[in-house]
């Protein structure tokens, strides 16, 4: 078949959570007014030096050590040298021919039965932000706002492993989920905390990988959907056509849904790298990785595994309750609530019926009106018996809508205890055949649908409140006799 392949390979820039710069004590706090956050160091000024912020080299550690990758002994920052006019410095320091991290690789699913597959990481290194052109404010002028000067990054790239835009939006969502979960990066992609560049080529099957364009700043899931997509229907044609791709780095437009040429590629040499001479090689001992890694939280790869055996979920569920720590800690709550028997209608719960309620008011499930033990306390209660799935519903409601109070107190004080006393339900029944002769008539003269009928009417007399199993078995009976 003469079809085309497409091969993407991802580079991340995920700003680090520490309070100061990487290489100043200014802060990195979001929102402040133009130009006040930025040092002497984040500028560069003659006489001054860079002093390497420690926490932003733990950061990299965590992240080295949860996509198991390697971490140097030793690795040296460097100069690249570019000009640009929110780097009046001239220079972006980052590292190149050393970086912090090598290797490693993270893991995706597309859905229910698809395999799981490794997106393997080629590095990870540390850098400093430039600063930012502010486009809109300034009629026919480019502000420059040199806050984010110096602020950490840590640049993940993949290598060249996915083969479409759904597996490169899996894989930014998987280690989104990772670098907020080990608590290195806030993940706000709003404010620019977590950034991806998409390198897409397309080629013939069993031929080299065609040449790429990188598409450049794409700060949420949809915008890297969308460019990638555009992208790679630009170069199909664009060959079709007879044309030739060539090496370059588009910019996205959001509003066209299609993506044009900035600038024709540079190459590594443009950037003249060298060796920082203000910065010694970063040297990191082997106990602070193992101190690190000692205080690493059980990760999600090992908390999906330990769902699966642990709680008898299946791969899928397991996978998505383990998107996010909130999540997965809300889970694990509410099945201590309920009991470690009841954690697959737990985890029906929070995927389902929670998870519904927090889309349609677009809230994240930390800030849920039900807490988890509230929500565990409701599946006891549909487990042991006390309320049926449809009261169980109501019963959520009364939960989201009344802050505070357990769904015992809420059956108790709203009457919605089953009714699973058989003599009462036998009762309703009684009154519900009398009642409805036609109904009982179509049933003996054999339709089945007439037996639905009834039930309807019996669960409507008692308020929904009898006992469905109850309901279904005492009918019968009757109508059998
Ligand atoms: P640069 O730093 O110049 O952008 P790299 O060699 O570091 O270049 O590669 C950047 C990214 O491009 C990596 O994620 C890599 O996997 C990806 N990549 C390399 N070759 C291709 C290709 N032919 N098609 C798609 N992506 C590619
Ligand atoms: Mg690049």
């Amino acid at each position: 078949m003469n079809t085309w392949e497409v091969v993407i390979g991802l580079e991340t820039h995920t700003q680090l959570s520490t309070a100061s710069k990487i290489f100043s004590g200014a802060s990195t706090a979001f929102g402040a007014a133009p130009n006040t956050q930025a040092s002497l160091v984040d500028l560069a000024l003659p006489g001054v030096l860079p002093v390497l912020n420690k926490g932003a080299v733990e950061c990299a550690i965590r992240f080295g050590l949860a996509v198991g990758g390697k971490v140097a002994q030793k690795s040296v920052f460097a100069r690249k040298n570019y000009f640009y006019p929110d780097l009046p410095k001239g220079y972006q320091i980052s590292q190149y021919e050393r970086p912090v991290v090598e290797g490693g690789a993270v893991a995706i699913t597309l859905g229910r039965d698809a395999p799981e597959k490794r997106i393997r990481l080629t590095r990870a290194h540390l850098e400093e932000d430039a600063g930012k052109s502010l486009h809109e404010d300034f009629h026919g002028k480019t502000g420059i706002d040199l806050n984010r000067a110096g602020t950490p990054l840590l640049e993940i790239v993949t290598e060249p492993d996915m083969r479409s835009a759904e597996e490169a939006v899996a894989y930014a969502r998987a280690l989104h989920a990772l670098v907020t979960w080990i608590g290195i990066c806030d993940g706000n992609m709003q404010e620019g905390s977590f950034r991806c560049d998409a390198n897409v080529s397309i080629h013939r099957p069993g031929t080299p990988f065609g040449t790429r364009r990188e598409i450049k700043n794409l700060n949420s899931f949809r915008f890297l959907k969308e460019a990638i997509e555009s992208e790679i229907r630009w170069q199909i044609e664009t060959l079709e056509d007879g044309g030739e791709v060539a090496q370059a780095t588009v910019l996205f437009d959001p509003q066209t849904g299609e993506t044009r040429a900035m600038r024709t590629k540079e190459d590594a040499h443009d950037y003249r790298y060298f060796p920082d001479p203000d910065l010694l090689p970063l040297a990191i001992p082997e106990d602070w990785i193992q101190a690190v890694k000692a205080d690493l939280p059980e990760l999600p790869d090992e908390k999906r595994a330990r769902f699966v055996a642990g709680y008898g979920l299946s791969a899928y569920d397991a996978a998505a309750l383990t998107a996010s720590l909130t999540t997965a800690d809300y889970f694990e709550v509410a099945t201590r609530r309920a009991g470690a028997a009841n954690a697959k209608p737990c985890a029906n719960w929070v995927m389902g019926d929670l998870a519904a309620r927090l889309n349609r008011e677009e809230l994240s499930i930390a800030q849920s009106p039900v807490l988890a033990e509230q929500l565990g306390g409701l599946v006891a209660r549909i487990a042991d018996g006390t309320i049926s799935n449809a009261i169980a519903r109501k019963v959520f409601e009364s939960l989201w809508s009344k802050e505070g109070q357990s769904a015992d107190e809420i059956i108790e004080r709203e009457g919605l205890k089953q009714i699973t006393d058989s003599g009462a339900i036998e009762t309703l029944i009684d009154e519900v055949l009398a009642a409805n002769p036609g109904n009982v008539a179509e049933f003996k003269s054999g339709k089945e649908k007439a037996f639905n009928a009834l039930v309807g009417r019996v669960m409507k007399a008692a308020k929904g409140k009898a006992n469905p199993n109850q309901v279904n078995e005492i009918l019968r009976r009757k109508l059998a006799g």
